[in-house]
């Protein structure tokens, strides 16, 4: 079984002002739908998304298996049960929540992104200094507040949430979840480093644009993982059927 797991924004889509008004690449979109349609392979989404927004713009069907919230929330089978938060959790991420807005507020351009573990602090719309202004104050008052959980700082995002799982969980479970014996897996940000991290010997980690990484290959942007993944899907292909 081979796994294709992919990081949405930044690596099937390019990333746009309004995170609700992303999606995927047509070409990389009609080789995730080729390869999903192949046996013995199995196609994930792993995001920093809910799984709902992640639904909402990726518009990927049943058949295309998901990971939300940085590991913390999955879609794998229907009827699946829900993300289920502890009293403390759900205080938790009511409290991030108000400190979040609250920090938004002072700083014009920023907005908040509500999830269900978590929320997320996007700084892309504000100028440098406010963006970096608001990165410090953020950091600074869920540390003092709130030290238990988890900050993932991002892309011109600072996020936080009261679960401590990343991609590299997610990967673990869909990978035991499909049976998969080699990985394929692509992103574009720092928590997708974790995805990397967890790959094994003989499994395929491309990096998205600049910045250190672990990944052994690299490429610039999303047009060009649509480029991997049609010829991946194409290879495939030919492999199964040769079978
Ligand atoms: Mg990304």
């Amino acid at each position: 079984m081979l796994l294709v797991a992919l990081d949405f924004d930044g690596n099937i889509s390019v990333h746009v002002d309004d995170p609700e008004a992303a999606g995927p690449l047509p070409e990389a979109a009609e080789a995730v739908e080729a390869l999903s349609a192949l046996d013995s392979t199995s196609v994930a989404l792993v995001s920093g998304r809910a799984i709902d927004s992640l639904v909402e713009v990726s518009g990927a069907g049943d058949h295309i298996l998901l990971a939300g919230s940085h590991g913390g929330e999955y879609r794998m089978e229907v009827g699946a049960p829900p993300l289920s938060l502890s009293e403390k959790e759900l205080d938790d991420v009511e409290r991030l929540g108000a400190i979040l807005h609250e920090v938004s507020s002072r700083h014009p351009g920023t907005a908040v992104e509500s999830k269900p573990a978590g929320h997320a602090l996007h700084l892309r719309n504000a100028d440098d200094e406010v963006a970096l202004d608001a990165q410090h104050d953020v950091r600074r008052r869920v540390l003092a507040e709130l030290p238990g959980v988890t900050a993932r700082p991002g892309k011109d995002v600072e996020e936080f949430s009261v679960l401590a799982a990343t991609k590299g969980d997610a990967i673990e479970r869909i990978r035991a979840h499909v049976g998969a014996t080699a990985t394929y897996y692509s992103g574009d940000d720092l928590t997708d480093e974790d995805a990397f991290r967890a790959l094994h010997d003989g499994d395929v980690g491309v990096k998205v644009g600049p910045g250190d990484t672990l990944a052994p290959f690299r490429v610039p942007a999303p047009v060009d993982v649509a480029v991997i993944l049609t010829r991946l899907a194409e290879l495939r292909a030919t492999h199964v059927r040769s079978r």
